[in-house]
């Protein structure tokens, strides 16, 4: 289960405050070491950690008391206050172009979910904005991709473009926005190649089919599974094409909570949904409190 071992830890550290009297600095500083071992022990970004512990800290020792919560209750509420701001707060939606077609391009390390969260995204899109997709095939690497990514809107009932695997993927973008356009399609997904790490063709030809598209949202696709390694590669991503949000898979899996929490911080951007199964449906849109919550147990 997600977060499992992060939330067992924290609960663990706050029930020994469980029953006190006011909080000394000491009891303070002890329990803020705990969380700052649970947060490291989950693969937070170790300069995330410095700084939420530093406020946390500050905070519980402040003058800031609640009546109406025992000492050990509002250092959790504390903790969930900053455990929220660190993943944004509120909930962000999507860009939405003034005009159609609002263009969203996936970008993201090969296997991190991009094909399927663009099928969950046109899917999202029809149920909630009665919308009517079409996805550009942009990834020419892998024939297996295009594959891939028609079996997903075949499932999903919205149109490939697609010219193979033989062209200049900016090309296909240009020809594929030309059909939309024709086919007055309200959104399109740009599906792109990925690979197993960041490197300057890639981003090259990303940054190409940025100033081709103009797309309302670059959504990074982070697998929660690579802990704070998500981070800097979404860091990575963001500085050559400046993401406009993030998407967060595999919430499914074990995932300790280091994408979840550094990600944020790390880039500055926000993360606007989560995957949280191989199916579809199995996207949800990104609530900080709510993942807060989940985080606390
Ligand atoms: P891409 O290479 O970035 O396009 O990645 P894919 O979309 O092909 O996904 C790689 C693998 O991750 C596939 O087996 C997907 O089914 C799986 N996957 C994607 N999103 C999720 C998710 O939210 N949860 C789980 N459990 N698997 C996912």
């Amino acid at each position: 289960m997600a977060f499992e071992g992060l939330s067992e830890r924290l609960q663990k550290v706050f029930s020994t405050l469980r029953g006190k009297g006011k909080l000394s600095e000491d009891d303070v500083r002890k329990v803020m070491r705990e969380v700052r071992m649970a947060l490291l022990e989950a693969d937070v970004n170790f300069d995330v950690v410095k700084g939420f512990v530093k406020q946390v800290r500050e905070r519980a020792l402040g003058a800031e008391v609640m009546d109406s919560l025992s000492p050990s209750q509002q250092v959790i509420k504390i903790v969930d206050d900053e455990l929220t701001k660190l993943m944004g707060e509120e909930a962000v939606p999507l860009n939405k172009a003034p005009h159609i077609p609002t263009i969203i391009m996936m970008v993201g390390l090969q296997g991190a979910g991009k094909t399927t969260t663009a099928g969950k995204l046109a899917k999202y899109l029809i149920n909630n904005d009665k919308a009517r997709p079409m996805f550009i095939a942009g990834d020419v690497y892998r024939p297996a991709a295009i594959e891939q990514l028609k079996t997903v809107a075949q499932q999903v009932g919205a149109p490939v473009y697609e010219e193979g695997t033989d062209k200049d993927p900016v090309e296909i973008v240009k020809n594929g926005l030309a059909q939309a356009a024709e086919n007055k399609n309200d959104y399109v997904i740009i599906d792109t190649a990925g690979r197993l790490e960041i490197d300057d063709k890639l981003m090259d030809e990303l940054a190409r089919i940025k100033e081709l598209a103009h797309p309302n949202e670059i959504l990074f696709v982070a697998d929660s599974m690579t802990g704070q390694v998500a981070a800097k590669v979404a860091h990575g991503f963001d500085e050559q094409l400046d993401i406009t949000g993030v998407v967060l898979t595999k919430l499914d899996g074990d995932t300790r909570g280091g994408a979840a929490l550094s990600i944020r911080s790390v880039t500055g951007k926000p993360i606007k949904f989560i995957g949280q199964g191989e199916k579809l449906d199995q996207l949800d849109v990104f609530h900080p409190d709510r993942m807060a919550n989940r985080i606390l147990g």
